[in-house]
């Protein structure tokens, strides 16, 4: 089969342009790579190439618009991808089946720290990439609260030095989704996406949380068309227009207080009268306020995107009730009358509110989990905390904490668990060795 011209659309700072390119990087293929930024003719080229979509990566095979990460990412979900890269499916699909010591679903911060662990201590770790590679911290700007780095240090280069350290210790990567683990046999089987399949004697979930979504009305249509998740990968896209952060939370005032560099105004809308962000983080946007740059609207909470993928995102409708949630209020027949309904013209919306557990892949074991999907471990004090009910698979990071969700914390817990899992692999072999010296002496016996 002869290989197609494909085509990819990048801009600096881009954690998904780096993982559609890791994705055809791992098929071998070739392909020509045009950064937009800072040139406005080569931007302008993109938009119109991709039918008005002002998002990178965008990405094209011989002058077929495939469009971002997602859509790449789905369409090898479905099978799709090889065929129209002109591989061979039968030299790529569902041929791999492997045996690890250890998997470690996830390459965000736990599921690093994890793989230097499990490196060390000679567990053979194979990290399963995820379909976000490197997590969230490829999407953060600046990290001011790590320890050890007192001048700041970007997300992404934090998290390319901790795959370095794991490499280092032997850890291996594999550019992959999980789409399922039986748990009832062992060693256990590790399904993915694309056929392969591994076995494990242990596994260590760290698949962590993407990005939550509201399911408003012109919330599908506009996703990539002036609706984002990420304002660091988009927000210079919308330079000089006014922009729309919901959400009250760390990652919305770091997001806002980014987009100031571009936008005319960012509005933050927030369903309360209180933020519930660091003080620090906070601070910083009430100076953004008062310098004219940032306008909060409290007690607000966005009910429609208006636009269409053409022109973007023309304007929103917003609902606002004094005493904060008017979403509910509207539904209520004692507070329905009180919500006062606008509309509110911007260029570009950002979501910040907050992520869901990636761990789907994991229902169907008997591995418990909350109703919002958050694994069960065991905590508490000593050894074993990051196991869960099922023996030899372990929880760690945005996986199992919906409270902390810092990444020295998930960094933190990623140890435990290759701790966890090491002890666990060991207590094994320990087992399986009496066992084996057991079964002579019973036969003896019976001589
Ligand atoms: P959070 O869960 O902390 O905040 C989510 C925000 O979105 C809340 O203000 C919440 O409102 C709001 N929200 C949630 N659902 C809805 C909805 N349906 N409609 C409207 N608003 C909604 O998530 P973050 O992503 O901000 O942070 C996650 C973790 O990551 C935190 O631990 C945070 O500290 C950390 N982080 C740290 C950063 C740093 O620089 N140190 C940067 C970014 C994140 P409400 O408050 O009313 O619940």
């Amino acid at each position: 089969m002869t290989q197609p011209h494909v085509e990819v659309y990048t801009k600096d700072n881009c954690s998904y342009c780096e993982k559609a390119k890791d994705l055809l990087d791992s098929k071998g293929v070739e392909y020509e790579e045009y950064n937009v930024s800072g040139d406005d003719d080569l931007f302008g080229e993109m938009v119109e190439r991709a039918n008005g979509r002002k998002t990178a990566p965008e990405i094209f095979v011989d002058d077929e618009l495939i469009g971002g990460c997602d859509d790449l990412y789905e369409l090898e979900e479905a099978g799709d991808l090889d065929p129209k890269l002109g591989l061979d499916p039968a030299a790529t699909d569902g041929g791999v089946e492997e045996h690890r010591r250890m998997i470690i679903a996830g390459s965000g911060i736990a599921g690093m720290t994890a793989a230097i662990y499990a490196g060390r201590s000679n567990n053979d770790p194979l990290v399963i990439e995820g379909d976000e590679p490197g997590g969230q911290l490829t999407l953060t700007t600046d990290v001011a609260n790590y320890p050890g780095f007192p001048e700041g240090i970007g997300g992404p280069e934090l998290i390319t030095r901790m795959r370095e350290q794991a490499q280092q210790f032997g850890a291996e990567f594999e550019n992959g989704i999980i789409e399922s683990v039986d748990a009832d046999c062992r060693p256990f089987h590790v399904h993915m996406t694309n056929g392969d399949l591994y076995t494990a004697d242990a596994v260590i979930a760290a698949s962590g949380a993407s990005a939550r979504t509201l399911g408003v009305p012109g919330e599908d249509e506009l996703m990539g068309y002036g609706l984002s998740t990420c304002a660091t990968c988009d927000g210079a896209f919308f330079r000089d227009e006014d922009m729309l952060v919901v959400g009250g939370g760390d990652a919305a005032m770091e997001e806002a207080h980014f987009l100031t560099k571009f936008a005319d105004t960012v509005y933050i809308a927030h369903r309360r009268d209180e933020f519930r962000a660091e003080d620090h983080w906070i601070d910083r946007i009430m100076e953004k306020q008062s310098e004219g740059d940032v306008e909060i609207m409290w007690n607000t909470e966005l009910a429609e995107i208006h636009g269409s993928p053409e022109d973007g995102v023309e304007n929103v409708t917003l609902l606002r009730h004094p005493e904060g949630h008017p979403k509910d209020k509207q539904e209520d027949p004692e507070f329905a009358d009180e919500v006062e309904e606008f509309d509110h013209d911007v260029g570009a919306v950002f979501y910040a509110i907050g992520h869901t557990p990636n761990t789907g892949y994991l229902e169907g074991t008997d591995v418990e989990m909350d109703a919002d999907g958050y694994l069960k471990v065991q905590g508490g004090f000593g050894g074993g905390q990051t196991q869960t009910d099922v023996e030899g698979i372990f929880g760690a990071g945005d996986v199992v904490d919906y409270h902390y969700q810092q990444a020295i914390t998930a960094g933190g817990m990623g140890s435990k668990a290759a701790i966890d899992a090491d002890e666990w692999l060991e207590n094994e072999a320990d087992l399986a060795a009496v066992e084996g010296e057991a079964e002579p002496a019973a036969s003896e016996a019976d001589d």
